[in-house]
Formats: C-alpha cells, sequence, structure tokens
C-alpha cells in the first residue's frame, strides 16, 4: 500500500520561522560575569588577582568563571575557567595553581596533574625548614613514597602512634599511585580525577593535622576577634614552594613563622597583618 504523502506546511513553517531567527554578537567577556552564579564577585576578583599576579602583570582578566566545586573533607575546591587577554588558564584552588589551557586542554588530566602536584608540594612544605629534610640518604625530590615514609616516621613518632603512622603511610602511597596512574591513562573520566582529587585532600589533611601544630603553631583561637575558625592556608607565593600560613577566617588576620617574616621583609612585601598568639 503506497503511503500517504505528507503535507508540507510543518517544515515551511520552519523554514520562515529558520530565516526570521538572527545569531545575536557574541557577548564581551567582560560581561559573562553578569550573568553567572554560584560564585561571589569576591572570589572571582581573588582568582582574578592571582592570575594577574602570576602573569607579573603581563596579562589583563578579561572573565573568570568557576566551572567546578567540590566539597571534600571540609575543604572546598574550586576549578575556574580563567581568559585573559593572551591565554586560557585552569586556576584549582586549594592549594591554589594554575594551568595554561594550551598546554593542558583537559580539565580532567589537569586535576590528576595538579593532585600530583599536591603531593609534592606537600612534601616540600613539611620539610622546608625542619631537620626532616636534613641528612644523607635523602630522598630524590619527586620520590613522593619515599618521602611519605620520611615524614611519617617524623611526625607520628613512637608506639603510641603506631597505628596512625601506618595508615599516614599507606593513604600518602596509594593516593601518589593513584594520580600517577591517571596521569598517564589515555581514558581518565572526571569521576577517576574528582576521585583522585578527594585521596589527595585526604592525605594532606592527614598530614595538616600534625603539621599545623609543628610547622605554622597554629592557635586554638584568634588573638584578635578570639574566632574559633581559624583555618592554615597554603601560600605559593612564601619560600622557594610556597608555604602555610595560619588564617583567621572571620576577621583574616595572618600569623606568619619567625622565618616566613623574615623572608617577608627581605622581599619588601606589604607589613604583616599579625594573627597574635
Ligand atoms: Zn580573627
Amino acid at each position: 500500500m503506497a503511503k500517504k504523502k505528507e503535507n508540507g506546511e510543518a517544515s515551511v513553517a520552519d523554514a520562515s520561522s529558520r530565516s526570521d531567527c538572527t545569531v545575536p554578537p557574541a557577548l564581551p567577556k567582560g560581561e559573562l560575569r553578569h550573568l553567572l552564579f554560584r560564585q561571589s564577585e569576591h572570589e572571582a576578583q581573588r582568582i582574578s588577582d592571582y592570575v594577574e599576579w602570576q602573569a607579573h602583570g603581563d596579562e589583563e582578566v578579561l572573565h573568570a568563571e568557576k566551572v567546578a566545586s567540590e566539597r571534600v573533607f571540609g575543604r572546598e575546591y574550586d576549578v575556574w575557567d580563567v581568559h585573559t587577554d593572551k591565554e586560557r588558564w585552569w586556576v584549582v584552588t586549594n592549594p591554589t595553581n594554575l594551568y595554561s589551557q594550551t598546554l593542558m586542554p583537559s580539565l580532567d588530566y589537569t586535576l590528576s596533574f595538579h593532585s600530583r602536584e599536591c603531593l609534592l608540594a606537600l612534601v616540600q612544605g613539611v620539610i622546608d625548614g625542619s631537620d626532616i629534610g636534613q641528612g644523607d640518604d635523602l630522598p630524590k625530590t619527586a620520590d613522593f613514597p619515599g618521602w611519605n615514609d620520611r615524614v611519617a616516621n617524623a611526625l607520628a613518632r613512637g608506639s603510641s602512634a603506631e597505628h596512625f603512622r601506618g595508615y599516614l603511610k599507606t593513604t600518602g602511597e596509594r593516593a601518589w599511585r593513584l594520580v600517577n596512574w591517571l596521569t598517564h591513562a589515555a581514558n581518565a573520566t572526571r569521576v577517576d580525577a574528582e576521585l583522585a582529587l578527594s585521596a589527595t585532600s585526604h592525605v594532606i589533611n592527614n598530614y595538616a593535622l600534625l603539621i599545623v601544630r609543628r610547622k605554622a603553631t597554629a592557635p586554638d583561637r584568634c588573638g584578635r576577634c578570639q574566632s574559633y575558625k581559624v583555618t592554615v592556608d597554603w601560600r605559593p607565593d612564601l619560600g622557594s614552594v610556597g608555604e602555610y600560613v595560619v588564617r583567621c577566617e572571620s576577621c583574616g588576620a595572618e600569623k606568619f613563622t619567625a622565618s616566613q617574616r623574615r623572608r617577608k621583609r627581605k622581599r619588601t612585601a606589604p607589613a604583616d597583618n599579625g594573627l597574635p598568639n
């Protein structure tokens, strides 16, 4: 049986509405921020300042957009897509770092790489200025498992810390294996990358419990406003590879160690904001 011929009205109507359709010109990048949600002006400004500072003033940020946000063990991880007048960057927070989208177009790969960098930065942060980094027979800089063992032995000493020490070693070593596998995996997915970030975050938080006491001598309460919201930030601008700084989340006061103050003075940076004990 022959099929009924379809009537052409609908397609004619489609064609006429298509012809009326005009593609609007692209919005100027500076206007995009008005269309975004999930991010505050303050956050975007902080990220923009960071990128411009890292670019030594050679680039101007035209647009900063938060493209992912995750809360892992009470720590917020954000990923920003930042357009400047010259480049496009991924900025991953906590600790904050930026990655060229020309070199790393894949965000998944960038997250894996960031995780790996975080673990190495963690080691440097722990050993910088500490006797853990002194002596013969030290592991190579990128030998995270070697440093992980050494740091765990130094931070969690004695028989009472046996289980904690074992846990630090195992989680650190496993996270390292995971992120290394991931940075070489051809078909890693976003879930894999987020798992790596989560594993890294867990390792950093484990060590942070011990490091905060040892390195930053964080007080329980802010000496200026008495708040208990005292946190420790990773500051990539300090030292040769970055350092931890105690900061009050309520009033913004910061506490630097004596060696950090000396170095800041040498670089004639702005005056210490002072978080008294
Ligand atoms: Zn305070």
